[in-house]
C-alpha cells in the first residue's frame, strides 16, 4: 500500500494525533527535542531495507557498498565534532551503547560505581533492576544533600573503599558543570576504567557550552536524540588512542550486544552530527542554557527550592517539599495545562521513586521552536501559579484552564515543523 491513511487508519490518525499534540503542547522534559526534517527524512528511506552485520569494509552481507559509504561519514563526523579517534555509531540506543561499554570494560560479578537513580544517575549506572546492577556487584554515589551537588569526597571514599574496575559518570538531572577531570584522577588512583555518559549533555558539549569529558574518560557513551537533537539512537567515542579498548568496544557492540545495525538511523545521525557543527546549533546551545536559567530564577524569584539553586545547563529541579506538593499531582496538573514536564525524585525526598517530590523541567525542545528567555520566563510563571493552587489545596480546574488557554496562543506563536516544512518544500 502507498498511503499509511488509506491503509490504517487507525494508525494513521493515532499518529496525526501526536503530531498535534508536539505542535499544542509545550514540552519540558529534558531529555526530548524535535529532530529537523532532514534527519527524519534519512530515517524514512530505503535504508531501512539493508541488513549490515559488521563494520564498514567488514561486512557479513553483500551490497554494502552504499551503506558503507553512510557509516563512515557518521562515523568521521562523530569524532571531528566531539574531538575523539574512535566512534562506534551502532547502538541502537543510549542503554545499549552503556551495556556494550560494560561488556569491554568489565566482567559480571566485578564492582562498578556510579550514580544512584534517585539522585540522577541513569538505570545503567548500577540501578538495581537493570542488567547493570542485576549482573555487576553495584555501588553507587549521590548528591550532597546540602548543596545539592556531586559529592566528590563520598566518590572517593567509595572508590578506595569498594576497589571498583569501573567509574561511571554522567547523569539524567544534574544541573550543575560536572568535574570529569575528579572523576579520572580517582579512577586513576585505584587503577579502574571512567566511563561518562553524556546522554543528556551531548549537544551542549558539542557546542562548546559544557566541559567535554572526551581528553578525560576512557570511554565516553551517549544517546544522540537529546541535546544532540538527532534521531532515537546511542553513540560510543573515544579519545584515550587505546586500539585494544576500540577493537573491544567494536566487537561488544556486534556482535556481542546487537545483530544488523539501523542504517537509516546511522544516516540520521550523520545528519545531526553535520548539523551540530554549524554556527546555527551553537547559538542555539546557548540560548538553551540562556531559557533554563531564566526559568529557574523565576521559581526562586516565586519561592520554590531548586536544586543546587540553579544551573549551568539544559535543566534544574523543582523541589516541592516546602510546599507539602507531590511530583505526581504537579505532573498531571500540568499536563491538564497543556504542559509536559516530569515528577522526579530530589534529595531527601520523603516520597517513593513513583510519587517523588519534584518537577524536572529542560529546556531543549521549547528552544528548538523558537522560545527565548522572555517566553521562558512567562511560562515559568504559569508553572508557579498552578504549582501555586496546588500548595494551597484550592480547585485548580480554573487556573489549570486559564494557562491552557495561554499555551495555545504561545504554540501557535512558535509553531515547531511547519516552518521548516514550508522551507524543504520550497
Ligand atoms: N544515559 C542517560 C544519562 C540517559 O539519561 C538515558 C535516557 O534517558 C540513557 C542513557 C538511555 O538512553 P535510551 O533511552 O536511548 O536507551
Amino acid at each position: 500500500p502507498s498511503s499509511l491513511s488509506s491503509f490504517d487508519a487507525q494508525l494513521a490518525a493515532a499518529i496525526a494525533d501526536e503530531v498535534t499534540r508536539q505542535e499544542a503542547h509545550i514540552e519540558l522534559i529534558a531529555s526530548e527535542n524535535y529532530a529537523s526534517p532532514a534527519v527524519m527524512q534519512a530515517q524514512g528511506t530505503q535504508l531501512t531495507n539493508k541488513y549490515a552485520e559488521g563494520y564498514p569494509g567488514r561486512r557479513y552481507y553483500g551490497g554494502c557498498e552504499h551503506v558503507d559509504v553512510v557509516e563512515q561519514l557518521a562515523i568521521d563526523r562523530a569524532c571531528d565534532l566531539f574531538g575523539a579517534d574512535y566512534a562506534n555509531v551502532q547502538p541502537h540506543s543510549g542503554a545499549q551503547a552503556n551495556a556494550a561499554a560494560f561488556m569491554a570494560l568489565v566482567k559480571p560479578g566485578d564492582t562498578v560505581l556510579g550514580m544512584s537513580l534517585a539522585h540522577g544517575g541513569h538505570l545503567t549506572h548500577g540501578a538495581a533492576p537493570n542488567f547493570s546492577g542485576k549482573y555487576y556487584h553495584a555501588v553507587q554515589y549521590g548528591l550532597n544533600p546540602d548543596t545539592g551537588e556531586i559529592d566528590y569526597d563520598e566518590v572517593e571514599r567509595l572508590a578506595r573503599g569498594h576497589k571498583p574496575k569501573l567509574i561511571i559518570a554522567g547523569f539524567s538531572a544534574y544541573a550543575r558543570v560536572v568535574d570529569w577531570s575528579r572523576f579520572r584522577r580517582i579512577a586513576n588512583e585505584i587503577g579502574a576504567w571512567l566511563m561518562v555518559d553524556m546522554a543528556h549533555v551531548a549537544g551542549l558539549v558539542a557546542a562548546g557550552h559544557y566541559p567535554s569529558p572526551l581528553p578525560h574518560a576512557h570511554v565516553v557513551t551517549t544517546t544522540t536524540h537529546k541535546t544532540l537533537r538527532g534521531p532515537r539512537g546511542g553513540l560510543i567515542l573515544s579519545a584515550s588512542g587505546d586500539e585494544a579498548l576500540y577493537r573491544k568496544l567494536n566487537g561488544a557492540v556486534f556482535p556481542g550486544q546487537q545483530g544488523g545495525p539501523l542504517m537509516h538511523v546511522i544516516a540520521a545521525k550523520a545528519v545531526a552530527f553535520r548539523e551540530a557543527m554549524s554556527q546555527d546549533f551553537g547559538r542555539y546551545q546557548a540560548q538553551v542554557i540562556d531559557n533554563a536559567r531564566a526559568m529557574a530564577k523565576v521559581f526562586v524569584e516565586r519561592g520554590f527550592d531548586v536544586v543546587s539553586g540553579g544551573t549551568d545547563d539544559h535543566l534544574f529541579l523543582v523541589s516541592l517539599i516546602k510546599q507539602g506538593v507531590t511530583g505526581k499531582d504537579a505532573d498531571a496538573a500540568l499536563g491538564r495545562a497543556h504542559i509536559t514536564v516530569n515528577k522526579n525524585a530530589v534529595p531527601n525526598d520523603p516520597q517513593s521513586p513513583f510519587v517523588t517530590s519534584g518537577l524536572r523541567i529542560g529546556t531543549p525542545a521549547v528552544t528548538t521552536r523558537g522560545f527565548d528567555q522572555a517566553d521562558c520566563e512567562t511560562l515559568a510563571g504559569w508553572i508557579c501559579d498552578i504549582l501555586d493552587a496546588l500548595a494551597a489545596e484550592t480547585d485548580t480546574t480554573e487556573v489549570e484552564s486559564e494557562v491552557r488557554g495561554k499555551v495555545a496562543e504561545l504554540c501557535d506563536r512558535h509553531p515547531v515543523y511547519a516552518k521548516a516544512v514550508a522551507e524543504q518544500t520550497g
